[in-house]
C-alpha cells in the first residue's frame, strides 16, 4: 500500500500506519470531541484531548482485532508479514494461506472474537460504577465501537472476516478450496453492489439508508471481492502444473562452445519463427552458463566471429532469473511480478537446462487448459 509509515514491531510482526490513519484519526478526534463537550459542558477544553484518547483507543480496538488474526496464523505456522491500520481499519498480511478449512475458519473468527470479548469486558466495566462522567461514556462508546466491528466483519462477503468464514465452510463441505473463495467472492460482490447502490442513492438524498461513507466502503469492497474471485479462478487453473509444463518448446539455447559465426547461423534460422534477442548459453555438460545477446555479434568484427567462441561472451543469469523446473506455475508467476521480466530460465534440481519460460507461454498454457476442459466437458 501506498503512504504506510513503519512504527516498530509488535510481538515481531511490522506494524505500519496508513497516511489515511491520521486523516481518521483526526476526524475522530473531533466528533468525538465535540460529542463529550456536548455531554459533559464541565470538560471544557480537555473535551477534545479526550477525544483524542477516544480515537487511539478506537485504533487499539482494531490493532487487538489485527492481532487475534494474527496469533490464530501463527498458532498455525504461518507467518505474518506485517499489521497496517488504514482508512477502513486494519488489515494483517500473512505470509500464506491456511492449509486446511479449519485453519482458515479459525483464523478468520480470530478477530470478531477479540473484538467481542473486548465488548464484553468494556460493557461491564462501563455498568460496573467503576468509571464516571466522561470515563463511563467513553468506554461505553469504545464497548458499541467493538460490537459494530464484530458484527460488520462478520458480514458473510469476501474481504471480510466473513467471507472468509463462509470461504472455510464451502470448502470443508465441497473439498474445494477455489469454490470457498469463489463462494465468498460473489456473496462480497453483491454486498459491494448493495452498499455501493445505498450509498449513491443516500448521497443524492433520494434514501435514508446509506452515506457517502457506505458508496467508499461499498466501492473497497468490490474493489476487493473480485480480486480475490479473479485470483481463484487463476489459482484453480494453475493448480497442479510447474515451470517445466510451460517452457517455451524451442527455447533459444546456444552451445557455449560454438563460434559467433555459427551462433548468428543459428539465430537466423531460430528467429525465422520467433524474434529471440537473447539466447541461454549452456556448457558441455548442458548446464546453463549464462546468456547472450544477440547485438553481441554487432560488437564483434565479422571476420573474427569464426575465432571467437560463445563462452567468452556469456554473461551470468542471475538467480533471481532462474526457477527450478518443478516449482509451481503459480509461484513462478509470482517471481515474475516481482522481477518485472517477460522470461526466466527453467533449470533442474541438477542444474541442467530445460529451457527458457516466457509469460506469454503461461496464458497460452491456460488457453489450452480451458479449451480441452470445455472439450472434456
Ligand atoms: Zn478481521
Amino acid at each position: 500500500m501506498n503512504g504506510n509509515f513503519r512504527v516498530g514491531n509488535l510481538f515481531g510482526i511490522p506494524f505500519y500506519l496508513n497516511i489515511s490513519w491520521f486523516i481518521v484519526l483526526a476526524l475522530v478526534t473531533l466528533n468525538f470531541g465535540t460529542g463529550l463537550a456536548a455531554q459533559f459542558p464541565g470538560l471544557g477544553g480537555s473535551a477534545i484531548a479526550l477525544g483524542l484518547v477516544t480515537g487511539l483507543l478506537m485504533f487499539a480496538s482494531v490493532l487487538l482485532h489485527e492481532l487475534g488474526h494474527s496469533f490464530a496464523a501463527i498458532q498455525r505456522g504461518i507467518k505474518v508479514n506485517s499489521i497496517t491500520l488504514f482508512l477502513f481499519g486494519g488489515l494483517a498480511n500473512l505470509d500464506d494461506e491456511a492449509k486446511s478449512p479449519s485453519g482458515a475458519f479459525w483464523i478468520a473468527v480470530a478477530g470478531p472474537l477479540v473484538s467481542l470479548a473486548l465488548f464484553i469486558a468494556l460493557t461491564l466495566v462501563a455498568g460496573s460504577g467503576l468509571l464516571t462522567g466522561p470515563m463511563a461514556a467513553i468506554a461505553g462508546l469504545l464497548a458499541y465501537i467493538n460490537l459494530i466491528l464484530a458484527t460488520f466483519n462478520m458480514i458473510p462477503g469476501l474481504p471480510l472476516d466473513g467471507g472468509n468464514v463462509l470461504r472455510a465452510i464451502v470448502w470443508k463441505l465441497s473439498g474445494n478450496q477455489y469454490k470457498g473463495t469463489r463462494w465468498a467472492s460473489r456473496v462480497g460482490q453483491v454486498i459491494g453492489w448493495t452498499a455501493v447502490s445505498f450509498g449513491i442513492l443516500g448521497t443524492l438524498g433520494i434514501s435514508n439508508i446509506g452515506s457517502f461513507w457506505t458508496l467508499i466502503i461499498g466501492w473497497f469492497l468490490l474493489q476487493n471481492a473480485g480480486r480475490s474471485a479473479q485470483s481463484a479462478t487463476l489459482q484453480e487453473a494453475l493448480s497442479g502444473l510447474t515451470a517445466a509444463d510451460a517452457v517455451v518448446s524451442e527455447s533459444p539455447i546456444v552451445d557455449a562452445n560454438v563460434t559467433l559465426r555459427e551462433f548468428a547461423d543459428m539465430a537466423i534460422l531460430a528467429n525465422n519463427k520467433t524474434q529471440w534477442q537473447r539466447f541461454l548459453v549452456k556448457d558441455e555438460n548442458d548446464q546453463l552458463l549464462g546468456s547472450i545477446r544477440l547485438n553481441t555479434l554487432q560488437a564483434v568484427p565479422s571476420y573474427e566471429w569464426s575465432n571467437q567462441l560463445v563462452r567468452h561472451f556469456a554473461t551470468p543469469v542471475s538467480e533471481e532469473n532462474q526457477v527450478e523446473s518443478n516449482q509451481s506455475l503459480l509461484d513462478v508467476i509470482g517471481k515474475l511480478e516481482q522481477q518485472k521480466t517477460q522470461a526466466i530460465a527453467v533449470i533442474r534440481d541438477n542444474g541442467t537446462l530445460v529451457g527458457l519460460l516466457e509469460k506469454s507461454n503461461i496464458i497460452n498454457l491456460l488457453q489450452k487448459r480451458s479449451q480441452t476442459q470445455i472439450q472434456s466437458a
